[in-house]
């Protein structure tokens, strides 16, 4: 029979980030012959909706109220459990996000429900569905199954592939006015810290520096080749250490977990608590001038040799193409 999922569509800069798309396929996949309701919070996510219904929502439901502006924990955590309540679905499933890592929580224990998070991939059986997550730093992975109550998981970014797009596809779409009560923290202001460019979780390609780097200016050559390729620059906690960057750029245990269709390493030694982080990336080249470092382990590819002049022979060969 089929199930009702509530997918969260995440904005940023008042755009839907792809984890967004992929948590529609994850619901799609979940329910069967069922539907799936994408939900969308804000002061203004009307424009939106369509794309959700583009990328296989069958329903979107909108809320939009000043107080949901700005994402806190207690107005969208107020907008999501109504929504819940009306439609009452057999699941949720929401980006595994600073955000969705913030509100998932909260919502399940005011369900009383379980929670599965950082789900990359979902198997589906002849009669159950299997979850599986890395754990351990990503040493092993883990494989769960729901076997009472909703089903409630997070997705990771760029694990789950998107539907491809329908500029045709129709689907209903609502508006509904949800009170809520005054929130206990006001936003005033967000202040970031990173460039416009691509957004790090979501990049497809990753260009990260180490301490081999050097400074902030041996930076460039690496910004040079992801603007090139259309990726992000990250770094390791050695180099946010060493402040050649900010730390909004850390990948690792303790910075973000990305899973890029290409990483490119250049000057990291490959420390446990970095490749925490991106070993589960999908193609892994490592630049080192070191044969003995240990980032060659997890390497697809390995270059031995000086950052700086491979790095910008890359960049040359790949403007041929
Ligand atoms: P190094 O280990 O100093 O390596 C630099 C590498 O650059 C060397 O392998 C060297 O051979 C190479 N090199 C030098 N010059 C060149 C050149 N010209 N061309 C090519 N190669 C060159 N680290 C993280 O990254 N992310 C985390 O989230 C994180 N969390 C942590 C949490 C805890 C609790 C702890 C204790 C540590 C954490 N660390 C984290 C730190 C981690 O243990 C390492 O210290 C750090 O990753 C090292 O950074 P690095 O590889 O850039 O530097």
């Amino acid at each position: 029979m089929g199930k009702k999922i509530l997918v969260l569509g995440e904005l940023r800069d008042g755009a839907l980030r792809n984890v967004s798309f992929e948590a529609i396929a994850a619901g799609k996949k979940l329910a069967g012959d069922g539907e799936v309701v994408a939900v969308l919070l804000g002061d203004s996510v009307q424009t939106q909706a369509q794309l959700m219904i583009q990328f296989g929502a069958d329903r979107v439901i909108i809320v939009e109220n000043e107080k949901l502006g700005h994402y806190t924990s207690d107005g969208f955590s107020q907008a999501f459990l109504s929504v819940e309540a009306q439609e009452k679905p057999d699941g949720i499933v929401i980006g595994h996000t600073a955000l969705g890592k913030d509100l998932s929580p909260k919502i399940a224990n005011k369900l009383n429900a379980g929670l599965i998070s950082d789900v990359t991939k979902i198997e589906e059986g002849s009669d159950n569905v299997t979850f599986i997550r890395p754990i351990f730093s990503g040493k092993a992975f883990e494989k769960k199954e729901i076997v009472e109550g909703p089903i409630f998981i997070t997705i990771r970014p760029n694990n789950i592939d998107m539907l491809e797009k329908d500029e045709f596809r129709k689907g209903d779409v609502k508006s509904i006015a949800v009170d809520i009560k005054d929130l206990r923290t006001i936003i005033q202001d967000v202040v970031r810290k990173t460039s416009d460019g691509v957004d790090l979780s979501e990049a497809k390609v990753i260009i990260a520096g180490g301490r081999g780097v050097k400074s902030a200016e041996g930076f460039k050559p690496l910004q040079e080749l992801a603007d090139l390729l259309g990726g992000a620059v990250g770094a390791s906690r050695g180099a946010c250490d060493a402040d050649y960057c900010d730390y909004s750029l850390q990948i690792g245990q303790t910075g973000k977990v990305v899973t890029p269709d290409l990483y490119i390493a250049c000057g990291i030694s490959g420390a446990i608590q970095h490749m925490a982080g991106m070993s589960n990336s999908k193609v892994i080249v490592a630049i080192n001038k070191d044969p003995e470092a240990s980032i060659f382990n997890v390497a697809d590819y390995g270059i031995v040799g000086d950052l700086f002049e491979v790095v910008p022979l890359l960049t040359e060969e790949f403007r041929k193409i």
